[in-house]
């Protein structure tokens, strides 16, 4: 045993040496924590008076420019001065932890780099609360851009310091996967018709992205498995539904800043608003009405719309919903109550007070026109990002697009049964198979642009006619030509990542996303310079090598002819111009964010009462 004590005493002793000899570094070490803890703890001081400064800045008192913060805005804290104090407070707290933490790990590494604090706040402004009321958003239902708008504006304007309820129809269409994620939030019955009809109103709820959906439930107006069938049943669809959603905000106590009503389907609403509803809560909402497309307004006979709309006889009047001998334009009577009209694009809203593009309500915008204006659409970069889109054959950016492109090409190629040739001119065509969207233009040139060298693909459904020829095209140029009569996002997908350039040469066109997709994929636009078209895509300057696409003015098969004679002399004779255009495109800002910003400023400017 005494041996066994020897050892332990050497044992201690070892223990004893090596601890002060470890008590030694680590003297050293505080020493050099010290001096650095120092500075670090005169760096926060710094950061603290700098906040102090900039909190000073939020009361309006000073100038110092404001700071970036991924939270709530200071702005959208000056609504609520007693809340105000004290989150300034833990903004405080966690900035200056934070400059501990940076140092602490410094001094371990012993490395002095000057402390990183947050990004500078920006200034957000007032918060707002808006309802957006339409007729279909993706990934919900889809028929065409209007859903992307619903979907990708909200999500945006959430990061904007905006409450937004996105309010829908439940279609039985809309897929399972979100059927079954909503949940019940309340039910009550509604009188409508003008003989006090009553029906049931559902309200569903699911949430994404900050943004909350409320999907008006009725199995009477909403079985069908499209959202739109045809006027006699579309009708009543629309007058309920406009109504329903006025009454579920009610219902749920929410009442927004604003109401954001989306084409026809939603024009009732304002009308609403100023009648039915002219001695409720919601009466204090301002009415912003956006036309995505003037084609559709929702016209029919005056007496059914009467009936059902259930509303007063004043408002079947010249000026408001009456148009014709004795038709009503659901439309015209949004516009006439709406505060605020907006469309997608500034060219188009001014196209739409004139007589070509007016679709006979040219005179009632131009009388509105003090309140019209026009935001161009973005598109959601999420979604549609080829460096991470899980649809497309393979990934890529602006570092490697020019060969990663040539893979996507082949492999479309491959599957739709084209030639398989990374040389080819390959030119996309995605779009509703309508006499707007230029098809007439397009139908009339394939025999001269499929020469060879050039492959046109098609992805569209619409009108049998249109089907029909680009079947035939098909069948003349195999292997050239590939039709895809059908609707398919995913194949979308593919197309905007493998072509080389995308139609889009349009009668009229409101905004177009088509080119802004198409862009962002290194896909260069062929456009008709009218509406959005005109307004985001700058066409192809050789001089300056400058501009995203090539365009033509008049609607004239032999001018679309030119721009893709145009398009094939620079793919195929100045590559490199070609391929700088490419990069130029990927590159160019198509997101939500600026547009956002615009109808932002505008619910700013729209003051509840
Ligand atoms: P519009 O709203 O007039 O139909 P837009 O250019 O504003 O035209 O929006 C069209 C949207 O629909 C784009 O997102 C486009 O990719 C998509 N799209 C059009 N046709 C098809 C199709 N057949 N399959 C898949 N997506 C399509």
């Amino acid at each position: 045993m005494p041996e066994k004590k020897e050892e332990k005493k050497t044992k201690s002793k070892t223990v004893k040496k090596e601890k002060t000899e470890s008590s030694l570094k680590e003297t050293e070490k505080k020493a050099v924590k010290k001096t650095s803890a120092r500075k670090v703890k005169e760096a926060a001081a710094n950061v603290e008076s700098e906040m102090a400064e900039v909190m000073v800045a939020a009361d309006g008192k000073a100038v110092k420019p404001a700071r970036k913060t991924s939270g709530v805005s200071k702005a959208a804290k000056e609504e609520k001065p007693a809340e105000e104090k004290k989150t300034r407070k833990t903004v405080k707290t966690v900035k200056v932890k934070k400059a501990e933490e940076v140092v602490e790990e410094k001094v371990e590494e012993k490395v002095e780099e000057p402390v990183v604090f947050e990004e500078p706040v920006k200034d957000l402004g007032p918060r707002r609360s808006v309802a957006f009321i339409g007729s279909e958003c993706y990934p919900f239902v889809k028929t065409g851009g209007l859903a992307d708008v619903m979907y990708a504006l909200p999500k945006e304007l959430v990061k904007q310091n905006c409450d937004v309820k996105v309010i829908l129809p439940r279609y039985k269409c809309i897929p399972w996967k979100y059927q079954e994620k909503m949940v019940y939030r309340g039910e009550f019955y509604m009188d409508l018709c003008s003989d006090g009809r009553q029906f049931y109103v559902g309200i569903m709820e699911y949430e994404a992205d900050g943004v909350v959906y409320d999907f008006i439930d009725n199995e009477e107006f909403f079985t069908s498995g499209n959202p739109y069938t045809n006027m006699v049943d579309d009708i009543p669809k629309f007058c309920y539904f406009a109504k329903a959603a006025l009454s579920a905000l009610l219902y749920l106590n929410w009442i927004p800043d604003v109401i954001h009503c989306h084409d026809w389907q939603a024009a009732l609403v304002p009308v609403y608003l100023h009648t039915k509803f002219e001695n409720t809560a919601i009466a204090r909402s301002k009415t912003i009405m956006t036309v995505h497309n003037l084609r559709f307004q929702g016209i029919y006979d005056m007496g059914t719309i009467s009936y059902w709309s259930g509303l007063p006889d004043y408002v079947f009047n010249k000026d408001c919903l009456k148009v014709g001998y004795n038709d009503a334009n659901m439309l015209k009577g949004g516009l006439a109550y709406a505060n605020m009209i907006t469309t997608v694009s500034n060219t188009y809203a001014g196209e739409i007070q004139t007589e070509f593009y007016g679709e006979g309500l040219d005179a009632h915008l131009r009388y509105h026109s003090g309140k019209l204006r026009g935001i161009v659409n973005g598109i959601d970069c999420d979604i549609w990002n080829p460096d991470t889109d899980q649809r497309i054959y393979t990934n890529y950016n602006t570092e490697d697009a020019i060969e990663k492109k040539k893979a996507n090409k082949k492999a479309l190629q491959e599957e739709l049964g084209l030639n398989v040739d990374e040389n080819k001119f390959v030119i996309g065509l995605i779009s509703r198979l309508t006499n707007q969207k230029g098809l007439d233009l397009i139908n009339a040139i394939v025999p001269n642009m499929i020469d060879g060298n050039t492959q046109l693909v098609v992805l569209g459904t619409g009108d049998p006619g249109y089907e029909d020829s680009f079947r035939y095209y098909e069948s003349a140029y195999k292997g050239e030509v590939c039709s895809n009569i059908m609707y398919d996002e995913d194949r979308a997908h593919r197309i905007y990542a493998a072509c080389d350039a995308l139609l889009v040469p349009s009668l009229f066109e409101p905004c177009g996303l088509t080119q802004l997709i198409a862009m962002r994929y290194g896909t260069l636009p062929i456009v008709r310079e009218t509406g959005g078209l005109k307004d985001t895509v700058e066409p192809y300057n050789m001089y300056e090598d400058s501009g995203n696409g090539f365009t033509f003015d008049g609607y004239d098969a032999g001018l679309l002819l030119d721009a893709v004679n145009r398009a094939k002399t620079l793919y195929f004779e100045h590559r490199e111009n070609y391929d700088k255009m490419v990069i130029r495109d990927m590159q160019k800002d198509v997101s939500w964010e600026n547009s956002a910003a615009q109808y932002r400023e505008l619910y700013l400017q729209l003051r509840p009462e």
